[in-house]
């Protein structure tokens, strides 16, 4: 659902725009000024965001397009001016959106993001100079060379943009590269429009937009998703559990055994790991249920409107599942120092391998169970059950 309307939502902006921009001119003059003010109050509200959540690939994708689109603007008496700012712009435009989107997130201001930030104003300064000379030259060339303005370098580079970030969308399943995507469809149509900048500011205006729902995104990520394991954050548990009311739920905790043993043996690291393929495993034999990282290592499992016995063939499913897949050591993933004496959890003759197992308690809603913190409490209870019985098991309460 989520992704569905994450999907739709730069699309949307995009349509509402060309909706827009298709009305605009028949505007009166005070409107059609105020439209070309828009991008700068967005861009600001971008520009915020970025600064909030330590965004620097999207603050500096910000401020280019914002520079960018101030160029534009000035330069819209002077068409040699203008021809020559969307030939550059349109040109650096998607190779820094590659660039951004591959690079590194190591915040703002750091040495690192520094660096983005001399990349960027030098290729403003390099535009600007050129504009400036171009500022000489005479002015007798029609609109149409606006529109020579988009070079078949520039296409070229916004096809391969588009493809390859369209491809990482899809293997990688990043939400950010998809709204790269939207980013460089407005600003081509908006680069195409230049010489009309209502239509442009629309467009412009449009990719700030779609910056700021991305931005959202991130905080709605950060806030309801467990930034180690993917899986939804203890936060989003107790927002699911407020909504359950009267309804028939089983509660499953899932605990991982020996967990400290594995990470003074091979290290936080490898733990961390561990950790995620775990999740990893949860999140991909449950499909019908819904896991939350608890704390630790530890995960809940929230079962609505389902049977026992379909849960509990799910839960074993998962036990056997873990058990029957070690943690394989990746030679760079490999402690410094070897572990002292073999690990009594691990079964496993290989080096590097870890075997993992999880203890599991469960409990259902029922009458004498008040609220769902009681539920919680119980499945608590029957995990400690499972572990008295020597891990590796399911205890219902
Ligand atoms: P038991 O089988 O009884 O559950 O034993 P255990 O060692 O798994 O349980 P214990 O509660 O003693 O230890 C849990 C450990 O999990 C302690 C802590 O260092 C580790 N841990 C908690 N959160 C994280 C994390 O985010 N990453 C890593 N690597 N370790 C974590
Ligand atoms: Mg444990
Ligand atoms: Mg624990």
């Amino acid at each position: 659902m989520r992704k569905v309307v994450g999907i739709l939502a730069p699309i949307t902006v995009i349509l509402a725009a060309w909706v827009l921009a298709a009305k605009a001119e028949s505007f009166s003059d005070v409107t059609q000024t105020l439209i070309t003010v828009i991008p700068y109050v967005i861009a600001l509200l971008a520009v915020f965001m970025s600064i909030w959540y330590q965004n620097s690939n999207s603050f500096y994708l910000v401020c280019f397009i914002l520079v960018s689109y101030i160029f534009i603007s000035v330069s819209q008496k002077h068409l040699p001016m203008l021809v020559e700012a969307v030939t550059m712009l349109s040109i650096l435009f998607p190779v820094n959106t590659i660039w951004l989107s591959f690079s590194k997130e190591r915040g703002i201001l750091s040495t690192y993001g520094r660096n983005k930030a001399l990349i960027i104003a030098a290729q403003l300064i390099w535009v600007f100079i050129n504009i400036r000379i171009k500022s000489n030259v005479p002015l007798d060339q029609g609109i149409e060379q606006v529109y020579i303005g988009i070079k078949v370098p520039a296409l070229i580079l916004y096809i391969l943009a588009v493809g390859i970030l369209l491809s990482c969308y899809i293997l990688r399943n990043r939400y950010m590269d998809l709204i790269y995507v939207a980013v460089l469809i407005s600003s081509i149509i908006a680069f195409y429009l230049s010489n009309r900048i209502v239509l442009a500011s629309i467009f412009i205006s449009a990719i700030f937009v779609i910056m700021v729902i991305a931005m959202f995104d991130v905080s709605y990520s950060l806030a309801f998703y467990d930034t180690l394991t993917g899986v939804l954050s203890r936060r989003a548990l107790e927002q699911e559990l407020l909504k359950l009311g009267d309804r028939k739920y089983i509660i499953a905790m899932v605990d991982l055994d020996y967990f400290k043993k594995i990470n003074d043996s091979y290290g936080h690291d490898i733990g961390d790991e561990v950790l995620k393929m775990v999740a990893s495993v949860l999140n991909k034999t449950l499909q019908k249920a819904k896991v939350f990282r608890y704390g630790g290592e530890e995960f809940v499992v929230l079962f609505v409107g389902r049977g026992y016995n379909e849960v509990m063939k799910q839960l074993e499913l998962v036990r056997r599942t873990i058990e029957k897949r070690p943690f394989i050591i990746r030679s760079d993933n490999r402690p410094v120092k070897k572990p002292d004496e073999p690990a009594k959890y691990s079964k496993s003759k290989g080096k590097g391998k870890i075997n993992i197992t999880v203890s599991i308690g469960l409990a259902q809603k029922t009458d004498s169970l008040k609220t769902s913190y009681d539920v919680i409490k119980k499945a608590d209870e029957a995990l400690y059950k499972s572990k008295q019985s020597g891990r590796n098991c399911i205890t219902s309460a």
